[in-house]
């Protein structure tokens, strides 16, 4: 496995604890920083509980829903209640839970060796990848690897799996800052972002977020989906040109501040493909699975981490290096595509029309009033609904994705 983050943890859990031998190999030393808007959906929290921690994490606020906050309108969109999935969010800090996910994995059994940078893989004579090479020059051999090294995915890239520049490449910038919300039950978004007095200045692209930390602190970033097109934009000068316009009951003033702003990459739409080649296999932001509606991949990490943990194990249990042991771990690819392909086609065609303010402006102004599109939209950019149609929004989502090409 290379990399800790919620892929790598995730699937040495799953793999520890199913009798599997796992190394995982993280270039960091733990608590380690990671840009992120720290906030996890149910989708994430139903991922956390398949590990029996969604009830253990330290210090984690628990979300309602979401509040969107249009020009003067304010929208309460709770989590919906659902058969396959919990209606309840999480804020956690990402050094407190990818420290508690590592530290899992070791309790069930893994090996996780912190401070140790993979460079290069070791191939066969066949091009097979067989093992990795390490910064420090120590060798590790398995008859699977588990890339999960987020989007650096370097490996792959030596493999010559290079990201698709065809698919949408978001990025994101985020700070912390002292604010009276820091304790609140939702989730908040802005969907519109002015650099100015609202109606008289420049539309910005992308989103604004707030998420409550529950420590006296808010989680407060920008996302932009498109990053190709806005090659040339300084963004962490756009997030404070939006904060500026932010009401001062939010506190979100240089004083309250408490970190610098950082930014980093969003892969999104299954940007890196295959994800399995060979005994390579790719897991989370390696593979691009960023859900491109909202920017969530953490939830999509764990998932993917599950699903490659479960074709590994019935991948040795037929021999590894065996024909059948070879389709078993192809399984996993098709997995991918089957439960996300149609979903995030859809989502990399809304991330390129909303990289547009104007539309996302209209779609906002017109859409989210009426509660039948606020609620469908919601289930969708949040990928929540029952596979088993159980009301009119699960049968609009479930016939949709059903039409809808693979991405
Ligand atoms: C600003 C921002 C805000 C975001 N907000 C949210 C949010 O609120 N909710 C959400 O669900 N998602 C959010 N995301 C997305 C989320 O952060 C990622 O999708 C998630 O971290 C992916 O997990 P991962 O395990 O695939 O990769 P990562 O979390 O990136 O973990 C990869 C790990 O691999 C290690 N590594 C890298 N290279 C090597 C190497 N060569 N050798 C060994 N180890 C290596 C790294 O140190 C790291 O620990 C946000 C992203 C950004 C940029």
């Amino acid at each position: 496995m290379v990399g800790a983050g919620p892929g790598g943890s995730s699937a040495a859990i799953h793999l520890a604890r199913a009798g599997l031998d796992v190394i995982v190999l993280e270039k960091a030393d733990f608590p380690r920083e990671k840009v992120c808007g720290d906030g996890l959906t149910p989708r994430a929290v139903k991922e956390l509980a398949y590990l029996g921690l969604d009830k253990a994490l330290p210090t984690a606020v628990r979300t309602k829903g979401l509040r969107i906050h249009v020009g003067r309108r304010d929208y309460l969109l709770e989590w919906p209640t659902l058969d396959s999935f919990p209606n309840v969010g999480i804020v956690c800090r990402r050094s407190i839970l990818d420290q508690y996910l590592a530290e899992e994995a070791v309790r069930s059994g893994a090996q996780v060796l912190t401070g140790t940078s993979v460079a290069t893989p070791i191939l066969s004579s066949r091009g097979r990848i067989t093992g990795v090479t390490c910064k420090d020059g120590r060798t590790f051999s398995a008859p699977v690897i588990v890339e999960a090294s987020g989007n650096s995915a370097r490996l792959a890239v030596a493999m010559g799996l290079h990201r698709m520049t065809d698919r949408p490449m978001g990025v994101a910038v985020r700070t912390y800052f002292r604010s009276p919300h820091h304790d609140e039950e939702w989730l908040d978004s802005w969907l519109e972002l002015w650099d100015g007095k609202p109606g008289r200045s420049h539309l910005l692209p992308g989103y604004g977020w707030s998420f409550p930390m529950g420590d006296g602190t808010c989680n407060v970033g920008l996302g932009l989906p498109d990053a190709y097109r806005f090659r040339d934009v300084d963004y962490k000068d756009m997030m404070r040109r939006w904060l500026a316009t932010m009401p001062p009951q939010w506190g979100f003033t240089e004083n309250n501040q408490t970190e610098v702003i950082r930014s980093a990459a969003l892969p999104m739409g299954f940007n890196r493909k295959p994800t399995v080649l060979g005994s390579l296999m790719l897991v989370g932001d390696a593979a691009g699975a960023i859900n491109s509606f909202n920017g969530e991949g953490v939830s999509y990490a764990m998932e993917s981490g599950r699903w490659a943990a479960e074709a590994i194990t019935a991948a040795k249990a037929l021999g590894f290096h065996t024909r059948k042991a070879d389709q078993e771990l192809m399984t996993y690819s098709t997995r991918m595509t089957d439960e996300w392909g149609s979903y995030f086609w859809a989502g990399n065609l809304f991330s390129r029309l909303i990289s547009h303010p104007a539309v996302m402006k209209v779609a906002a102004h017109y859409g989210l009033p009426i509660p039948f599109v606020r609620q469908l939209t919601h289930r969708m950019l949040a990928h929540l609904w029952d596979g088993d149609s159980h009301d009119v929004y699960d049968r609009i989502l479930n016939t949709l994705t059903r039409l809808a090409p693979v991405a």
